[in-house]
This record gives C-alpha cells, sequence and structure tokens, in this order.
C-alpha cells in the first residue's frame, strides 16, 4: 500500500502549525513546532515572504492531504469524486475524506493518529459490522459498526483504551461505546461537524485551476 514518507514533523514545520501527525508527541513540549516554527531546509529561518492566491490554495491542499496522510493522486481522487457528486463540492470533499475507515477508527478515539489507525486497519485490527476489513480508504456509511477483531483484542496496542476513551472527544455523527469497545457511525457528518484545520474551497479551487 502506498503511504506517504518523510518525518511527519517535517510536514508541520512546511506548513507552520502543529498538524498533530504523531499522536501523543504532539502535546508534548518535543513538538518540533514548538522548538522550530520555521520551514524546514538551509533558507527555512528566512521566512517565505507574502502569499499569492495560487500559494493560499497550495498550501490548504498540502495541509489536508498531510493531515489524512494521503499521497497526491489518492487526494486528488478525493476532489474528482466530490466533483461527480450533485451538492457543494467542499462539504462532499470532506465528507468523502472524513468518512474513510482509518480516520473513523482515529475519530473514535481508537487509534492515536491517523497513521496509527490506518496501520492498524492495515493489520486487520478492527471489523465493520463483523467483519474483518483491513482497507483504510474504505467509506463508511450511517449504521456501521465498528469493532475490535477478537482475535487482536489482547494485542499491547489495545492496553488502557478504556481509559484513552474515557478522555476522547467522539464527534457528533459517531458513538463509541465505552464498554463495550464498539464505534457507530451515527450519520454523515454535516454542517459545523464538517470544519476542519483548512479551508475545502481553496483545494476545489486549486484543482479546478
Ligand atoms: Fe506536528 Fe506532532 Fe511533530 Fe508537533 S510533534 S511537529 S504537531 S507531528
Amino acid at each position: 500500500m502506498a503511504t506517504t514518507t518523510g518525518s511527519k514533523c517535517r510536514m508541520c514545520r512546511r506548513q507552520g502549525e502543529k498538524l498533530f501527525l504523531k499522536g501523543e508527541r504532539c502535546g508534548t513540549a518535543k513538538c518540533a513546532i514548538l522548538k522550530r516554527n520555521f520551514p524546514p531546509g538551509a533558507h527555512g529561518a528566512k521566512g517565505t515572504g507574502r502569499m499569492s492566491g495560487y500559494g493560499l490554495q497550495l498550501r490548504e491542499k498540502q495541509k489536508a492531504k498531510r493531515l489524512y496522510g494521503l499521497l497526491e493522486a489518492q487526494f486528488r481522487k478525493y476532489y474528482e469524486n466530490a466533483r461527480r457528486i450533485k451538492g457543494n463540492s467542499s462539504e462532499i470533499m470532506v465528507r468523502l475524506l472524513e468518512t474513510r475507515f482509518d480516520n473513523v477508527v482515529f475519530r473514535l478515539g481508537l487509534a492515536k493518529s491517523r497513521a496509527m489507525a490506518r496501520q492498524m486497519v492495515n493489520h486487520g485490527m478492527f471489523n465493520i459490522n463483523g467483519h474483518k476489513n483491513d482497507i483504510p480508504s474504505v467509506a463508511l456509511k450511517p449504521n456501521d459498526v465498528i469493532t475490535i477483531d477478537p482475535s487482536k483484542a489482547s494485542k499491547k496496542i489495545f492496553e488502557n483504551l478504556h481509559d484513552q476513551l474515557k478522555k476522547h472527544e467522539t464527534p457528533s455523527w459517531l458513538f463509541i461505546d465505552v464498554e463495550k469497545l464498539e464505534g457507530k457511525m451515527l450519520s454523515y457528518p454535516e454542517g459545523e461537524e464538517l470544519k476542519q484545520p483548512f479551508d475545502p474551497k481553496f483545494i476545489i479551487e486549486f484543482y479546478s485551476r
């Protein structure tokens, strides 16, 4: 499976903000953005100057792509699919990204980062509606139920999960039963639930050029 490569912290520094790509480390003083908040590279500390309209569009596209951990071709497909569906392309694109299996696992609090969620899905740790599924890009739909595969439940990675979930804020379009460790997609994210740390309108404009 194709994945993004390179240092995740470099991606945040390139973006100039925290993208929270490394789970727990992102909330500590070890975060590279706290220590070196300037772009990587020999001239990074000099800054990038004023940004053009194209630069803004590119920055938002790169940010979203990095947040979801997708390669360019994979990410562009979300734009193309969103354009094919009737409605607001910006909202549809975010909805398609948010309802990816790996993202839902992350949003439910079953993994500390999207990268970890993808790896766990790849290793067949979760079931959808009782059936093992190891494809991170699968699009979930309302009423889909995500559970930990019984053969993987004793893995070290799930130690302390109950405590972790008690502190986790699950989005309103999802539900997690902390006792049963069972997640459910209640509905598609709508309105405020689609708000992200990037502006999808810039991304649509970027690809529509
Ligand atoms: Fe980004 Fe997390 Fe690295 Fe900080 S620790 S730079 S938020 S990936």
